[in-house]
């Protein structure tokens, strides 16, 4: 299988966003993928993007200065040396993993005058390979997240495990609601989850049935990933 067509991908969004609820952003998922295709799904009329490493965003946005309305996504990992350049090229950052990397992120954003947007990313289930906070490091670290006020923390990102059952993926995505709403009663003065960034090609539309804000789609926009 090869790319999209442009024709097929402003098909597939259109489709897309006459069905997904007001609410969900549709976030299109373009690493790997060339400026072209952001392009495209410019033209289609999205305006957020999603990029998983920092250096490859930064490329591709060079190539597209003249779309000044994009709003930029990291959804992958971010090493502490890169968190700089990604508090520059980004407005919401996904992935924060760890409190240690929460507070190079406010520091830098204070640094650079900038006020990224931010999720936690949350293992809702037992998944080693994953980058994300359990359920007991999160609920130890909030109040230590909580007087970041450089960064706003505004959403969660979940991840069900890759071969997980389809009773597992709704069981993360129905966790990560109520975790939200536990979080937003429980008084923090700057931690208010707004969003909730779940469902990806393969699960969104139990995401979307489980409350989701954000979901991140590449493979059903675009056809598989140039590798
Ligand atoms: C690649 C990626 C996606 C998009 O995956 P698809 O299955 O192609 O929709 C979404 N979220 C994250 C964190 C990703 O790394």
């Amino acid at each position: 299988m090869a790319t999209a067509s442009a024709q097929q991908i402003t098909e597939r969004i259109a489709g897309l966003q006459a069905t997904l609820p007001s609410r969900v952003i549709l976030i299109a998922v373009t690493k790997f993928m060339p400026p072209e295709v952001i392009r495209i799904a410019y033209a289609a009329g999205l305006r957020h993007f999603g990029e998983s490493r920092v250096q490859e965003a930064i490329e591709k946005q060079a190539q597209l200065t003249d779309l000044t309305d994009i709003t930029w996504h990291l959804i992958g990992h971010l090493q502490t040396n890169k968190v700089r350049k990604a508090v520059e090229h980004f407005q919401w950052i996904h992935s924060i993993d760890s409190l240690k990397l929460a507070e190079k992120l406010d520091q830098a954003a204070l640094e650079l005058s900038r006020s990224p947007q931010c999720c936690l990313q949350v293992k809702l289930v037992p998944d080693p390979p994953k980058y994300g906070f359990d359920l007991e490091e999160l609920e130890r670290v909030l109040p230590q997240l909580d007087p970041l006020t450089h960064i706003q923390i505004r959403g969660l990102m979940a991840i069900p495990p890759q071969q997980a059952s389809e009773e597992t993926v709704c069981q993360v995505f129905r966790e990560a609601k109520a975790l939200g709403d536990r979080i937003n009663q429980a008084g923090f003065a700057n931690l208010h989850i707004e969003q909730l960034s779940m469902g990806m090609s393969g699960d969104y539309p139990l995401a979307v049935a489980a409350g989701a804000t954000m979901v991140r789609l590449g493979t059903t926009l675009f056809g598989p990933r140039p590798t």
